[in-house]
C-alpha cells in the first residue's frame, strides 16, 4: 500500500513538494487554507513576484516544470541601479546571459505548480486550515470556512504553510522547537508601475526599446538611497510591480511618519523624483496596501520524530534581500523528496538527516540575505564596494577556478549555501587586503593579486 502523507499549505513549497512526492508513489493530502486560486482568482498577500534563480530552476527542471515556467517569466540580466538625480545603469549579476534571474508572478506559478501536483495524483483540500494536532494519536484537525471542524487522521504531516506556520504552532506546544524569530525592523509596501500604454509618453523614455514597458523590462531596479530603498521586477504584461522597504517605526522616514500617500508623496517626490510619476495610482496603492513586516526565523529542531516536519518558510523563513526564499524552499523539496523515496518507512531517519543537510544551509541564506539588504540599500552606491565588484570580475576572468562572486554562487549554482557564505567571506577579505581601502580597482597589480589569490585559497569544486 502506497505511504500516506499529508501536507498543510499548498503555496509555492508545498505545491511543488506534493508533485514530487506523488511521482515517486506515495499518497498525498494537501490542506490549504485559502480557496483554490484557479477557481477563485489568486489572493495575493505578498509579494506580487518573485525572483526566480538557479537553484529554484533546478527545482522545477527536476519536476519537469522549468520550461512551462520561464515561457510565463522576464530575464533580468542584472541591478539597475538609480540615483537621486535620476541617472541609472546596469550592474550585471553574471557573466552573460546564460546567468540570469528570473521575474515570475507568484500566483500563476502557483496555479502552474497545483495543476502540475493534481496531474500527479495529489488530493488537494482547499478552504481548510490546521487548527491543531494530536501528534501521538496520528490525527490533524482542519476547520473549513463555515467554521466546521473535523478530524483527519494521519501518520505522517509536513508543515508547507509558511512563515507563519500553524503546524509549527502546534508542535511547539507538544515539544519546544527552540524557535527565535527576529523581527529586521523594516516592514514593505507594495505599489505598481502599469504598462508603458498607461503612462503619458513623455515618461516613457527608459525602457531600452521595449515599448510595453515604462523602464527597462530585462533587470531589477533598485533605488539605494542608504537606510531604505526602492526596487521594481517586471511581469510579462508590461507592469512593474514596486516594492518600498522603510524602517517600520521610529524617525523619519519609517512607515509611522508615512501612514499615508498624503505623507509619502512629498517624500516620493523628493527622494525618487524619477519613479513617483511612473505611479499614476500611487494614493489608492498607497493607501490600500499593506505594510509587510520581515523577519528571520531560527529553530533548533525542525521535526517531531517521524510524525510531523517543517520546510520552506515555515521551518526558516528569511528577508527577502537574496531573493532565495521561495528557491531555498523548492531546494529543500529535492532534498526531501529524493530522502524519502529512498527510506518511505523510516520517516524519523529521513527527517533527522534532512534537517542535517538543510539547516546549515538555510543559516547560511538567511545570514546573507541580512547582509544583502545593507548591500542593496547603501553599498550598490558606495564607490569602495563598487570598486570590490570591479576587482571582484577581473580575478574571476583572471583566475576563474579560484574566483567567483559570492552572489554568483549562490544565484547561479548548486554550490552548498553553507559554503558559498564561507567561500565569499574569505574571498572578500582578500579584496580588502588588495584594495586596503582604496576605490581605484585598476591600481591593483593583477598577476601579483591572482598569485596571491592561488596561493591564499583552494580552487572552487567543480561547478558541472
Ligand atoms: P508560503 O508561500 O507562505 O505558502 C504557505 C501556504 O500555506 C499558503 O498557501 C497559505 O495559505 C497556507 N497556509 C497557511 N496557514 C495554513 C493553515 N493553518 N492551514 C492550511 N494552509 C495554511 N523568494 C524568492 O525566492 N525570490 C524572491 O524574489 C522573493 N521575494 C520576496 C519578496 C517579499 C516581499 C517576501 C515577503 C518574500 C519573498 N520571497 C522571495 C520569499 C518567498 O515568498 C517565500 O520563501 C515562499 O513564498 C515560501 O513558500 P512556502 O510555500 O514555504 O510558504
Amino acid at each position: 500500500m502506497a505511504q500516506q502523507i499529508t501536507l498543510i499549505g499548498g503555496g509555492l513549497v508545498g505545491a511543488l513538494l506534493a508533485q514530487q512526492l506523488a511521482g515517486r508513489g506515495f499518497k498525498v493530502d494537501v490542506f490549504e487554507k485559502r480557496p483554490d486560486p484557479r477557481v477563485a482568482g489568486f489572493v495575493g498577500g505578498r509579494s506580487i513576484n518573485l525572483a526566480l534563480a538557479e537553484r529554484g530552476l533546478q527545482a522545477l527542471r527536476k519536476a519537469g516544470l522549468a520550461d512551462d515556467v520561464l515561457q510565463r517569466a522576464v530575464m533580468m540580466r542584472g541591478r539597475m541601479v538609480h540615483t537621486r538625480d535620476g541617472r541609472s545603469g546596469l550592474l550585471r549579476y553574471g557573466v552573460d546571459d546564460s546567468e540570469v534571474i528570473w521575474s515570475v508572478s507568484r500566483g500563476a506559478l502557483n496555479m502552474l505548480l497545483l495543476d502540475a501536483a493534481e496531474a500527479a495524483g495529489v488530493r488537494f483540500h482547499f478552504g481548510q486550515s490546521l487548527t491543531g494536532a494530536d501528534f501521538d494519536g496520528g490525527r490533524i484537525q482542519l476547520t473549513d470556512e463555515h467554521d466546521q471542524t473535523r478530524d483527519f487522521d494521519t501518520p505522517v504531516v509536513i508543515g508547507a504553510d509558511g512563515a507563519g506556520s500553524a503546524l509549527r504552532a502546534a508542535m511547539n506546544a507538544h515539544t519546544p522547537l527552540g524557535e527565535r524569530v527576529e523581527p529586521l525592523g523594516h516592514a514593505y509596501k507594495e505599489l505598481e508601475i502599469p504598462p508603458a500604454g498607461g503612462l503619458s509618453a513623455a515618461l516613457v523614455g527608459q525602457s531600452g526599446g521595449h515599448d510595453q514597458f515604462a523602464l527597462e523590462p530585462h533587470a531589477l531596479h533598485i533605488w539605494p538611497r542608504g537606510g531604505y530603498m526602492c526596487i521594481a521586477l517586471p511581469n510579462t504584461e508590461g507592469s512593474f510591480t514596486v516594492t518600498l522597504f522603510l524602517p517600520a517605526h521610529g524617525p523619519h522616514p519609517s512607515f509611522d511618519t508615512l501612514p499615508d500617500a498624503a505623507a509619502a508623496r512629498g517624500f516620493f517626490g523628493d527622494e525618487f523624483p524619477d519613479l513617483l510619476p511612473l505611479i499614476p495610482d500611487f494614493a489608492a496603492d498607497y493607501d490600500s496596501h499593506p505594510v509587510g513586516t520581515l523577519s528571520t526565523l531560527y529553530l533548533q529542531r525542525w521535526h517531531l520524530g517521524g510524525r510531523a516536519l517543517l520546510v520552506g518558510d515555515a521551518a526558516h523563513a528569511i528577508v527577502p534581500f537574496h531573493g532565495q526564499g521561495m528557491n531555498c524552499g523548492f531546494e529543500d523539496t529535492v532534498v526531501l523528496a529524493a530522502l524519502l523515496a529512498e527510506a518511505p518507512d523510516d520517516t524519523a531517519e529521513v527527517f533527522a538527516e534532512f534537517q542535517r543537510i538543510r539547516q546549515p544551509n538555510s543559516d547560511a541564506i538567511a545570514a546573507m540575505a541580512l547582509e544583502n539588504y545593507v548591500e542593496m540599500r547603501d553599498s550598490v552606491a558606495d564607490p569602495h564596494f563598487l570598486a570590490k565588484r570591479e576587482l571582484g570580475l577581473l580575478l574571476a576572468e583572471r583566475a576563474p577556478q579560484h574566483f567567483m562572486a559570492r552572489y554568483r554562487m549562490v544565484t547561479f549554482t548548486h554550490l552548498p549555501y553553507a559554503y558559498a557564505f564561507e567561500r565569499g567571506r574569505a574571498q572578500d577579505l582578500l579584496l580588502e587586503q588588495l584594495l586596503r581601502g582604496s576605490t581605484e580597482a585598476a591600481a591593483v597589480d593583477l598577476t601579483a593579486a591572482v598569485a596571491t589569490l592561488k596561493a591564499t585559497l583552494p580552487p572552487l569544486p567543480d561547478l558541472r
